[in-house]
Formats: structure tokens, sequence, C-alpha cells
């Protein structure tokens, strides 16, 4: 399939919905996808007629499911949203379908639970090794036709050709109109309203560019170790687990271009020119700006917490890197000579994610200003509270004039005091509505690849070890250093 799409639909199809779900005993559709459908459910979010079809390879029958779901997924519904009431209609609307995808020659449990005529969403929260094997017995089941969708969850791939090759494999039978590839952090209310701030409003478009923006900060810091996800973890490390998607979809978002339109495409094209903007790496440029780091023992959160090479299922000597930090540039009239410091890491201070975008001084130092203050900021928060905070320069009172940063804050709680959904439950409501504008394209998740493949090669080139950094730090002294040479630090 091509990787064009037809214009997003914006209202559901009027169909009953089958929400189907590969991976509906695992860790994700517990934690996050079935409280997220529960939400959609308690504010007459999904269709009346919908029912959830959960498949796993356990031999349980719905009863057993049900416990399943009460002993490890109720927990995540936050208190002042459980009621009993919802609650039991809600579970009225699970169903569990034994499936090993494997195993199974034809999907033949699954197309009698599903209904003829039913609008079907396939929600593939399993390994991605499985994906081609769950679309060709979808298809070879005739259970993929015109209003079916499907879900991809990340990782969708660990380079660009495994990328390619899973976008063919569900291209095979889905049109990239039907294909919605998740990725949670556009699904976060601030993200979507940093696309509001900038292009709603007359006074910030101007100032975004080069040379009024003199650096960008982009951090998604992790306060968790790898916990039992170290088989997975391993073998991609940070910069395949959170770089080359989450923090290249926050990149997209504060360097696009104003599309012309909120149609899926128009915005997606727009980011789509970034990925392709951003400056390749080679080797000089690998060495010198990005820097690799992997946790030691420390302490986080009072608590004296193991290094990564003690965690389970880490091999004694893996170079995985859980830390990244790099300088990318993006080479656009627009952004030109403007540093993108991204950074992320396990086992950091605290858990945080924020974007800084940081404007130039002003060129005439008027007033004293100690060496190396920034003037304005403007910082967008996204963990772990939402916020958008503008720093200025204020005089501070008394007699002199001596100036001081202050922030002026965006109260959007107060302002809009209606309850924020969860990124999982919008994203999921997005699917049933048909909107695609906050999910990866295949073209956008492939060249987002054509700019991570040739740094993670490099790194083996280069054979160097990741840079040791305590568990509960900021992560390894050369982060720092990398913005300290071009007079830039972290804003934590
Ligand atoms: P998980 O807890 O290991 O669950 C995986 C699911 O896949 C299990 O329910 C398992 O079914 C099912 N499965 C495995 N082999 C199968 C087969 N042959 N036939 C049918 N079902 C099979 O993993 P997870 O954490 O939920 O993650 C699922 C996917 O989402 C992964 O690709 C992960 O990288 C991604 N993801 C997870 C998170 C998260 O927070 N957990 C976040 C982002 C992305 P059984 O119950 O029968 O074993």
């Amino acid at each position: 399939m091509t990787s064009s799409t037809e214009q997003s639909k914006d209202q559901g199809s009027g169909l009953p919905l089958d929400m189907i779900i590969f991976g509906g005993m695992g860790d994700l559709a517990m934690r996050k996808l079935l409280p997220a459908l529960y939400m959609a459910f308690l504010h007459g979010n999904l269709p009346g007629s919908t029912r959830i079809l959960s498949t796993g390879r356990q031999d349980i029958d719905r009863a057993a499911y049900l416990k399943h779901v009460e002993e490890h997924s109720r927990d995540f519904i936050a208190k002042d949203n459980f009621n009993d009431k919802t609650w039991d209609g809600f579970l009225q609307l699970l169903q569990y379908v034994k499936l090993d995808v494997q195993a199974a020659p034809r999907f033949d449990t699954l197309e009698a639970a599903s209904r003829q005529g039913a609008q079907r969403v396939f929600y593939l929260s399993t390994a991605p090794s499985l994906f081609t094997t769950i679309c060709d017995k979808l298809a070879a089941t005739g259970l993929v036709d015109e209003n079916a969708r499907v879900v991809l969850e990340k990782p969708l791939g660990t380079d660009l050709a495994s990328a390619i090759e899973i976008n063919e494999d569900v291209g095979r039978y889905f049109a990239e109109s039907q294909i919605y590839r998740i990725d949670h952090y556009l699904g976060k209310e601030t993200v979507q309203n940093l696309m509001v701030l900038r292009f709603g409003n007359s006074i910030l478009e101007p100032l975004w560019r080069a040379p009024n923006i003199s650096s960008v900060q982009i951090t998604v810091a992790e306060e968790v170790g790898v916990g039992s996800r170290a088989g997975f973890y391993d073998g991609a490390g940070a910069m395949r687990d959170m770089v080359q998607n989450h923090l290249l979809q926050l990149l997209c978002i504060v360097a696009m271009e104003p599309p012309t339109s909120l149609n899926a495409d128009a915005v997606r094209d727009e980011k789509l020119k970034v990925l392709r903007s951003l400056r390749r790496m080679g080797l000089a440029d690998i060495a010198r700006d990005t820097v690799r780091g992997q946790y030691i023992r420390g302490v986080s959160g009072n608590q004296e917490v193991p290094g990564y090479h003690e965690e389970k299922n880490v091999p004694p000597e893996s170079h995985t890197e859980t830390f990244v930090a790099l300088r990318a540039f993006i080479d656009t009239w627009r952004w030109s000579k403007v540093p993108f410091y991204l950074r992320t890491g396990k086992r950091m201070r605290s858990r945080s994610s924020k974007i800084v975008i940081e404007f130039a001084n002003p060129p005439f130092p008027l007033f004293h200003q100690n060496a190396g203050a920034v003037a304005n900021r403007l910082v967008i928060e996204l963990q772990p509270e939402e916020a958008i905070k503008l720093q200025l320069m204020a005089k501070q009172p008394g007699s002199g004039m001596e100036t001081q940063q202050v922030s002026l804050n965006l109260d959007l709680q107060s302002a809009m005091p209606q309850r924020r959904a969860e990124a999982y439950e919008r994203l999921l409501i997005d699917v049933v509505r048909g909107r695609l504008t906050h999910f990866m394209r295949r073209d956008e998740l492939e060249a987002a690849w054509q700019w991570a493949d040739p740094i993670i090669e490099g790194w083996q080139t280069l054979a160097e070890k990741p840079h040791p950094y305590a568990a509960g730090s900021w992560g390894p002294a050369e982060s720092f250093a990398l913005l300290a040479r071009d007079g830039y630090s972290w804003v934590e």
C-alpha cells in the first residue's frame, strides 16, 4: 500500500463496534487499554453496541478473564472516575476468545465471536513479531473488510528494514487510511495544545524561528529502571525505545510548518518534511554530538536501586544504552543553525518530560544579567503534570534595576476545568471515530528510522561503552558537556 491517506472521517461509522485486542491478557491491555476503554464508556464515547473481544492463549473462560481484569486492571482507573454500576456495565462488553495466533491455522474462534457487519478494530498489543501472522490470518479468515481498522503498538521495527517489512505486511490487507500507528505522546493534551498555541495565535509564530529561538530542548526522563522489560529492552536501548519515536514526534510538533488544514495528511505532510530535513549524522558528528549512558547503582526515591547490569535478564557485558543525549539540526530556513537537544533516560532523578524553547537574549544588555542567564523560555511540561510556562525577565522590587526571571503560567486547568482524558483514551476514541491526525503515517515512521539507523550503526562502529551514570541522577557528565560547549545547560 502507498503512504497516501484518504481524508479521515471525523465521525464513527455508525456500525456496531467490535474492539478486538490481541494481547488482551497482557500488561498494556490491563494497565492502559481497558482503563481507557472504561473511561470512554463512562463518558459515552463508545458506540452503544460496542463489544470488546480480548484474545489470549490461556485456556480460561469468560468468568476467569473478568476476574483477571478485576485483579489487574481495575486499580488503574482513578478512584474519582470509578463507579460500580458503570464498571459492571463495562464488564458486560468484555468477552474472552482463546486464540494462539501462531498455532491456529485460521481465526475461527474469533470469527464466531465477532459480529457480521460490525466495524472491527484490531488492536495489536503483542510483540511486533506477531503482526504479520495476525494480519495474514485475519485476512484468510475473512475478518478484514473496508470498515476494519488496525492499531499498531510500538516498537514498529528495530531499524528501517524491519519497519518497512511491518508496513508491507500490514499494508497487504489494510489501506493506509485503516492503519493507526500509535505513539501515545501524540495523545497528550499538552502536545495537542502546542499545535493550538503555535497556530491558533499570531503572536508566537513570527518569533518561532531562528534567530529568535536560539535552542530547543526536549527531555523525556523516566525515574523507573528497566524493570521486567529487560528481555526486550536490552535488544533495543533508549534510541530505539524512545528517541526514534516519542522524542522525534515531539520535535516534529515543535518544528513543523503550519499545515494548510487539520486534515490528517496535511498535518502529517508537515511532520514528514521535518523528519526529512533532519541532518544525517556521520561518524564524526556521532562522536561529537551524541552521548550514550547506562545507569549504575544509585539512590532513587530515597532507596538504593541496582545498576542496569544487576537487573534481571541483563547480560553482564551489555553495552545497551539506557540514556541518550544528542544535538540535532534541522536544515531549513526556519531552523538554520538552531540546535535541538534531545535527552531521554531511565533511572533519572525524577519522571519529567518537557520541551523548552529558549529565545535569544536581547541584543543589547541594558540591564545587568548573570552570565549565562536566559531571559525568555517557553516551557511545555508534559509529565508528571501538564503545564505551559513563559519565563520573562522582570524588575526586582527595590530602588535599583535588578532583574529576575519570573514565570507566566498558563493556568489551563482553572480556565478550562473540564476533565482531561488520558492519552490512550483520547487516541482510542480517535480510532473509533476514524481520526488519523495524531497517528504516525508510514512514511513518517520510515523517515524517522532513516535518521536514527546511521546513529545506531555509528555507535556500533565506534564501539565505545556507554558512559556510566548513577541511578537517581540526571545522566552522565558528558550530557552536560554537550550543551555547555554551546553555552547552554539543561533546564531541570
Ligand atoms: P505482555 O504483557 O508480554 O503481553 C503480550 C501479550 O501477547 C500477552 O497477552 C500474550 O498472550 C500475547 N501473545 C504472545 N504470544 C501470543 C500468541 N502466540 N498468540 C496469542 N497471543 C500471544 O506485553 P505488553 O507489555 O502488554 O506489551 C504488548 C506490546 O505493546 C509490546 O509490543 C510492547 O512493546 C508494547 N508496549 C507496551 C507498553 C507497556 O506499557 N506495557 C507500552 C508501549 C508499548 P498470553 O496472555 O496468552 O501470554
